[in-house]
């Protein structure tokens, strides 16, 4: 593996796993904090090593998922917190706050995941040869 023009070349070291690429925001070939340039946005290329980051492409994946368990974790919470205590409506609206954090960090974390295996799997889309 090499790096962009005037970057200093990569090692298998730097080279994070899934978890630490995962949960740091790190680019998977370096290892650099650099994957996210808003909250859920990628970064179109990786400054420090020089991967191109835009041109993978983890679609829905983590979202469907997301939804699936937050869904099933959440709605579960809630019915168990109803017929335990029968609270006032307003102690429900404590799922607000709490689903839209999760979702964010669940996002965070299943777009960094799928974008980790399909570099490490050298993932493309399909191309017909010439
Ligand atoms: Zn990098």
């Amino acid at each position: 593996m090499s790096g962009a023009a005037g970057a200093r070349p990569i090692t298998r070291h730097e080279a994070p796993g899934l978890a630490r690429a995962s949960l740091g925001g790190r680019c998977p070939r370096c290892g650099a904090k650099t994957l996210f340039e808003g909250l859920l946005t990628f970064a179109k290329r990786c400054p420090a090593c020089g991967l191109g980051i835009g041109e993978y492409n983890v679609g829905d994946g983590p979202a469907a998922f997301l939804i699936l368990i937050l869904g099933t974790v959440i709605g579960a919470a809630a019915i168990g917190l109803e017929l335990a205590l029968a609270p006032a409506w307003y102690v429900h609206l404590v799922w607000v706050p709490l689903v839209i954090g999760l979702a964010i960090l669940g996002l965070r974390l299943g777009k960094a995941a799928m974008l980790f295996q399909e570099v490490r799997n050298e993932a493309r889309e399909g191309r017909l040869s010439r």
